[in-house]
C-alpha cells in the first residue's frame, strides 16, 4: 500500500526501472499545459511541457522556436502580423509620396 499521501492522483506516477531490474513508483509533480499563442490562443510547437525545474536544465534554443515571437505567438499570427505591418507601412510611404507630388505641382502652379 503507498503512504496514504500518495494515494491521491495529484501527482503523477511514474514508473522507473533501478539498475538491479525492480521497478519502483516515483510521484512527480504534473506537467503544466502545452504553451498557447497569445493571439489566438492555439497550443504552440517547439516549447516544452516541462515543469520550470526541469526549464532551466535546457539550453535557450531548445526551450522556443528561434524566430521572432518564438514561443509567444504561432506562426501564422506572426505571418499575418507582418503582413499588416508592411502593408501599413506600404500605404503610409505611398500617401507621403502622393502628397509631396501634390505640394510640388502646387509649387509649380504659383511660380
Ligand atoms: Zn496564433
Amino acid at each position: 500500500m503507498p503512504r496514504p499521501r500518495h494515494r491521491s492522483r495529484s501527482l503523477r506516477r511514474v514508473h522507473v526501472r533501478l539498475p538491479g531490474g525492480d521497478t519502483v513508483v516515483h510521484y512527480e509533480k504534473r506537467r503544466p499545459g502545452p504553451a498557447r499563442c497569445a493571439i489566438c490562443g492555439r497550443p504552440l510547437n517547439g516549447v516544452p511541457r516541462l515543469r520550470p525545474v526541469e526549464l532551466r536544465k535546457l539550453p535557450k534554443t531548445a526551450k522556443r522556436p528561434e524566430r521572432m515571437y518564438g514561443g509567444v505567438i504561432c506562426p501564422d499570427c506572426l505571418a499575418k502580423l507582418l503582413k499588416k505591418t508592411i502593408r501599413g507601412q506600404v500605404l503610409q510611404r505611398l500617401q507621403e509620396a502622393r502628397r509631396g507630388a501634390a505640394a510640388a505641382q502646387q509649387g509649380a502652379a504659383t511660380a
